[in-house]
């Protein structure tokens, strides 16, 4: 018999006030001595409430300035003697993106505590840089516990926790550019992570008509799906359970420099685009619940919201096919025209 071994959080509480298990969490973890990472605003706003909480244990403090590798260099460079037990992340994408890599070059333990719920990037092994403006991926390992404090997150700007929608929403398509390049090229599958990654994305779909992700139970729900899609990624080690052509299409945005939409956002936007395909070609898919589900958590549905042209739309997405080749997704299996991807913005209302 062969098993696989792999790196999962240890630890996972996500509720109302569990940033108070931090004190076991990091006991059980043998983490007495850590470098607690964090930014400037949520070092006022939550850290200085956790120094009582601490006090027992022995820590360093830094402020990530930047989500930048040369950051994460800079704090490994002033650390790197400490010899820590741990690293501590605790902030948005910026803090945690910045903390796996710091843990990762220290070869210690990282506990995520995230105050946003913007991505998926709260317990998967990727941390997303930005380099001359360019997005840069790297490979890092999982944290060993993730501490979702839903009375820290739920303060975070409304936007971002749209955005995490958006985010888990595209699951939905990404799974089924898996289960295609399962079926059309040979590429192993897993059921289980393609589960983990896709049963939250549907249920919260499906359940959207009475979502308020400021409700504690809603916001709990969003949570335990970013952190499963992380979980999923870590899994298989790659993030192709949570990342399809939805994802290739906001990359190219992203390298083109164009809109102002987060991530979500525009992970979500392609998610639309990449379902109508889904749907129209191999009869798989709703984009049309999809698109709705969205509008009900009132995330952007359309380019114009995250000001985008349709000519950028679409400049966008054939970039998209252009981008790592090697990942086969319903972009590589139908290559659309531009026609084609005029057509499908024009049915679905994106631009
Ligand atoms: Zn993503």
């Amino acid at each position: 018999m062969r098993f696989k071994t792999v790196d999962l959080p240890y630890h996972v509480y996500i509720g109302e006030d569990v940033i108070q298990k931090l004190p076991k969490v990091l006991r059980s973890l043998d983490a007495n001595y850590f470098l607690l990472l964090t930014d400037e605003i949520v070092k006022n706003l939550v850290v200085v409430g956790l120094k009582e909480m601490l006090s027992e244990f022995e820590y360093d403090l830094m402020l990530v300035e930047s989500a930048r590798m040369e950051e994460a260099r800079r704090i490994v460079l002033r650390g790197g003697f400490a010899d820590y037990d741990a690293v501590v992340g605790v902030g948005g994408g910026k803090v945690l993106d910045v903390s796996k890599v710091v843990a990762s070059e220290l070869n210690a333990t990282l506990i995520s505590i995230p105050t946003t719920a913007s991505h998926d990037g709260i317990a998967s092994p990727v941390a997303s840089f930005k380099e001359n403006g360019k997005p840069l991926s790297i490979s890092t390992n999982p944290p060993s516990a993730v501490v979702a404090d839903l009375n820290i997150i739920k303060n975070c700007p409304i936007r971002l926790l749209r955005s995490g929608y958006g985010d888990l929403v595209s699951n939905v398509s990404s799974v089924k550019d898996w289960q295609l390049a399962r079926d059309l090229v040979g590429e192993d599958y897993n059921e289980v992570a393609a589960s983990l990654a896709v049963m939250p994305a549907e249920l919260m779909v499906t359940k959207a008509d009475e979502l308020d992700l400021t409700l504690p139970p809603h916001l709990q729900m969003l949570l335990r799906g970013l952190i499963m899609s992380g979980v999923a990624i870590a899994f298989v080690g790659s993030s192709r359970p949570a990342s399809g052509a939805e994802h290739k299409f906001s990359h190219a945005l992203d390298y083109l420099g164009y809109g102002n939409g987060t991530h979500g956002e525009q992970v979500a936007l392609g998610t639309i685009i990449m379902e109508y395909l889904h749907e129209k070609h191999y009869g798989r898919g709703d984009w049309e619940q999809v698109k709705t589900s969205l509008e009900k958590v009132h995330a952007p549905t359309t380019a114009k919201e995250i000001g985008l042209t349709r000519e950028q739309v679409v400049e966008a997405l054939l970039l998209a096919m252009k981008l790592r080749k090697k990942r086969f997704t319903i972009l590589e299996a139908v290559k659309p025209t531009k026609e084609e991807f005029e057509l499908v913005l024009e049915k679905t209302g994106v631009a």
